[in-house]
């Protein structure tokens, strides 16, 4: 039953909704875990973005094709550590040099030349935007340059950051930022890496390549960016350098004048204006390419930061891009996943079962079923519960009990209960501060009890059709 395939997941720590859509991948996990095989047979998949990640997959998985291209690094930690005073510095170290008048950068992201390799850096985007990229199976970034001040220590996001840059598997080089001021404490900050992050310093017989320097004194930049191409070749950082082109868009706006504008990493293959595109819900042809100093380009590879005009729609930010062979497929597969962006905003955007409607909205016909999440203050009292509940089964519903455990209605239930359309009942507890407004954004009803008669009596009614609504 759907009921126990998400409650079985959420035990481990796992969301899954009712009627959502899961990759391939998952789907065989799924399956895994009772025992069954998922077997794809290409013809029979309907859904044609899926069809196209898989045909890339296959396309850029060719080992024997790959070669090295250049990192992108993301810059990220704790507000004032001096994220974005590096970045300027190295822009300005880098590129300033050779290009007379100083163009400014339009578009979030750069490249740089050091020692005749490139480094492309990403403009710092939020921890989450890190995650929400490696939910659609997409990662923009490379190398992590962790900024931690010297004169401030790890603080709450620089825990974050890492936390962040840890679960996407991505190396973490640290800089120790602002070792020119008075109070910098190089030793202290190390100290902090090593014991609240376990980050332990090379130097200190660990293996995190640890850089001191002063963003604003322009110290150490040169050491930093040396350690990036090191890291960045002993990862085997790689793409397929021909083809169709693949990329991630890292931010998306609408031009009054020129209409949708987006920015893309390229991960795989050469983009070039006349290509047809897709990103999810939106597709186009592109019309013009332009690199970070807004001068127009023939062409973007791997690594190179893009800025591209021609989406018919803004795509979302972290969504991928794809080149296909024509029009007409970009528009099918556009217009799919916006039809099921839609279905899924839908189902979102309901609210959940509740005792007084139960009856009413449950579809006619079939066995309807009653999901429950039963709260209590004792072993003894959940179990009564449990047993009273199931004796009230009728004909026509069937009561399950998807969960049950002692204490207070807390976010996990909430979760739970959307996940799996459950009312929560409680006797003798209370809601949580968090679950009550989780419950309320998520449209979950709790029914709360202090005594086992009103309980019974609510749920008869419930089943019956005839409880009043509250007030
Ligand atoms: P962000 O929030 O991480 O982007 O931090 P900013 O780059 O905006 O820097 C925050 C403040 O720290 C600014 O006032 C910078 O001038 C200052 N700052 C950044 N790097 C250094 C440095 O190496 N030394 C000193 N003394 N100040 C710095």
């Amino acid at each position: 039953p759907l009921s126990k395939i998400i409650k079985d997941h959420f035990m481990r720590g796992i969301i899954l909704r009712p009627a959502q859509a899961v990759n391939l991948e998952e789907a065989r996990q799924i399956a895994a875990q009772y025992g069954w095989n998922v077997e794809l047979k290409e013809e029979e998949i309907s859904d044609p973005l899926e069809m196209l990640k898989v045909k890339y997959e296959k396309l850029y998985g060719d080992e024997s094709k790959l070669v090295q291209r250049p990192p992108v690094v993301t810059v990220m930690g704790h507000v004032d550590h001096g994220k974005t005073t590096l970045l300027d510095r190295i822009r300005k170290t880098a590129v300033a040099e050779k290009e007379v008048g100083g163009i400014t950068q339009s578009i979030g992201a750069y490249h740089v030349e050091v020692n005749g390799k490139r480094i492309t850096f990403i403009d710092t985007p939020g921890h989450e935007a890190f995650t929400e990229m490696r939910a659609r199976g997409a990662q923009a970034t490379d190398i992590v340059v962790l900024v931690v001040a010297a004169d401030d220590g790890v603080m709450p996001q620089t825990i974050e950051a890492f936390n962040h840059a840890k679960t996407a598997n991505v190396p973490i080089i640290v800089a120790i930022n602002k070792i020119d001021k008075p109070n910098a404490n190089i030793d202290l900050t190390k100290q902090q890496l090593a014991s609240k992050l376990g980050l332990v310093p090379e130097d200190w017989g660990g293996d995190t390549i640890v850089v001191p320097i002063s963003a604003k004194m322009g110290k150490g930049i040169d050491e930093l960016l040396e350690m990036i191409l090191l890291v960045a070749e002993m990862s085997e950082i790689k793409c397929v350098p021909e083809g169709n082109a693949r990329g991630i868009i890292i931010e998306s706006e609408l031009d009054k004048g020129v209409g949708p504008l987006a920015t893309a990493i390229i991960k795989d293959g050469i983009l070039r204006p006349g290509d047809y595109i897709v990103a999810g819900s939106t597709h186009g042809k592109v019309r013009a390419l332009r690199d970070e100093k807004g001068r127009k380009v023939k062409m973007a590879g791997p690594s190179d930061p893009v800025q591209i005009i021609g989406f018919e729609e803004v795509p979302d930010m972290h969504e991928i891009l794809y080149v296909v062979d024509n029009l007409d497929q970009a528009r099918e597969i556009s217009a799919f996943v916006k039809e099921r962006q839609k279905k899924e905003r839908m189902v979102k955007g309901k609210r959940h079962v509740r005792l007084e409607e139960f009856m009413r909205v449950s579809g006619d016909g079939e066995r309807k079923t009653l999901n429950l999440i039963i709260k209590s203050d004792s072993f003894g009292a959940v179990e009564a519960l449990k047993q009273a509940v199931a004796k009230l089964e009728t004909e026509e519903v069937h009561i399950e009990t998807v969960h049950s455990g002692i204490g207070p209605v807390n976010s996990s239930d909430i979760m739970l209960a959307a996940a799996s359309d459950a009312v929560v009942i409680g006797y003798k507890v209370k809601t949580d501060a968090q679950a009550r407004s989780q419950a309320e954004e998520e449209g979950v009803q709790i029914k709360l009890y202090e005594i086992i008669f009103d309980l019974i009596d609510d749920l008869k009614k419930a089943l019956e059709g005839l409880l009043e609504p509250e007030e």
